[in-house]
């Protein structure tokens, strides 16, 4: 079960926070899982996103949204992903 998946995340803006936890990684948010070759979702604008570790809300667009390999977790999607 230790098996990478990929993910839609967004990068959240809380940096100092997370720096301090951990300060040679950025804290990515799950949005929802994809797959190598999935459309970026480029028609979903801007949107806000809390995050599922410091429990900041920040507004994203559609451009901060990346593909990133992670390992699995339960998460809740992104409505706006799901
Ligand atoms: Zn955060």
């Amino acid at each position: 079960m230790d098996e990478q998946q990929h993910y839609w995340v967004v990068t959240c803006k809380n940096v100092a926070y997370h720096q301090e936890k951990n300060p040679f990684a950025l804290h990515r948010i799950r949005l929802a899982k994809t797959e190598v070759g999935a459309r970026h979702r480029d028609h979903v604008g801007r949107f806000s996103v809390m995050c599922d570790d410091c429990g900041k809300q920040f507004t994203y667009e559609a451009p901060e949204v990346i593909m990133w390999i992670g390992p699995p977790v339960l998460f809740m999607p992104h409505p706006l992903f799901a």
